[in-house]
C-alpha cells in the first residue's frame, strides 16, 4: 500500500465524516445538515459523548482518527445539496488554521458553516468570522474538569463579538449547580443568545431532562434545544 503524506496546511484530522442528517442541537435543530467531525480535544469531560475523538484510555485514536485532504472534504460535501455544513468534534478549532481554506472554499459554494466548539479557544479572523455561526458549549463544573481548563476569559470575551449562541449542557445530576453556573457565566461575559440543552445519550434522558429545564429556560428568557439525534437514534455513530 502506498501511503500518500500529506502537507498539515492541506489536510485535517478528521473522526468522522457523514450525512445528510438533521443538525440535532441548538438553533438550526432540526435542519438538514452535513458533519465533519474533527478529531482531538482540549477537554477531557466526563460524560463526553465522542471520547474516541480524544481518549487514549478507553480508545485506539489510530483506528477512529484518518487525515484528509482539504480537497477531497470540500469535493465530498459539495458532492450533497444539502445548505448547512456542521464542524464539530472533538474541538475543531484546535485546526482552525488549517480549516481556513476549507470554510472559504464552503461559504464560495454558498453554503452556511457552524462551528460546534467548547468555547475555550479564540477563533481566528480568517476563519470568516463575518460568515460563520459558531455554536459555543461552556463546560461546567459538572464534566469534571477544572475551571482554569475549561473557562477561558479571552475566548468568553471575544466569541460574543462574532455570530454565536451559547449553548449550556446541564446534567440530571448537578442540575441546580450547572444552571447557578450557567446563570454566573452569562452575567460575567455578557453572554447573549444562550440556550439550554439536557445531557444524555438516551431518549428517555433527553425526554426528562428537557421536562425539567423548560421551566429553568423560560425563566431566564433562554432558548431549549433538545438533542434531535439521540431522540431519533439514541447515540449512534454517523447520524
Ligand atoms: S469539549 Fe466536547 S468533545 Fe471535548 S471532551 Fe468535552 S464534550 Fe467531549
Amino acid at each position: 500500500m502506498t501511503t500518500t503524506l500529506l502537507p498539515l496546511r492541506d489536510a485535517l484530522l478528521i473522526t468522522e465524516t457523514f450525512g445528510p442528517t438533521f443538525q440535532g442541537e441548538g438553533p438550526s435543530c432540526g435542519q438538514p445538515a452535513i458533519f465533519i467531525r474533527t478529531s482531538r480535544c482540549n477537554l477531557t469531560c466526563d460524560w463526553c459523548d465522542e471520547p474516541r475523538t480524544w481518549d487514549h484510555s478507553r480508545f485506539n485514536l489510530a483506528e477512529h482518527t484518518s487525515w484528509q485532504s482539504i480537497a477531497d472534504l470540500t469535493d465530498w460535501v459539495l458532492s450533497y445539496d444539502t445548505d448547512l455544513v456542521v464542524i464539530t468534534g472533538g474541538e475543531p478549532l484546535l485546526q482552525q488554521y488549517r480549516l481556513v481554506p476549507l470554510v472559504a472554499a464552503l461559504l464560495e459554494a454558498g453554503r452556511r458553516v457552524e462551528f460546534e466548539t467548547n468555547g475555550t479557544i479564540v477563533p481566528v479572523q480568517d476563519v470568516r468570522l463575518d460568515q460563520v455561526q459558531f455554536n459555543v458549549s461552556p463546560k461546567l463544573a459538572s464534566s469534571g474538569i477544572p475551571a482554569q481548563r475549561r473557562i477561558v476569559p479571552e475566548a468568553l470575551n471575544a466569541l460574543p463579538q462574532t455570530n454565536t449562541v451559547f449553548k449550556f449542557v446541564i446534567t440530571a445530576e448537578h442540575r441546580e449547580a450547572d444552571l447557578a453556573e450557567a446563570d454566573h457565566l452569562v452575567d460575567t461575559y455578557g453572554l447573549r443568545r444562550v440556550w439550554l440543552m439536557p445531557e444524555g445519550t438516551t431518549r428517555d434522558a433527553v425526554t426528562s431532562g428537557l421536562q425539567a429545564l423548560a421551566e429553568p429556560a423560560l425563566k431566564r428568557g433562554w432558548g431549549l434545544t433538545t438533542r434531535l439525534h439521540v431522540q431519533l437514534w439514541e447515540n449512534a455513530h454517523g447520524r
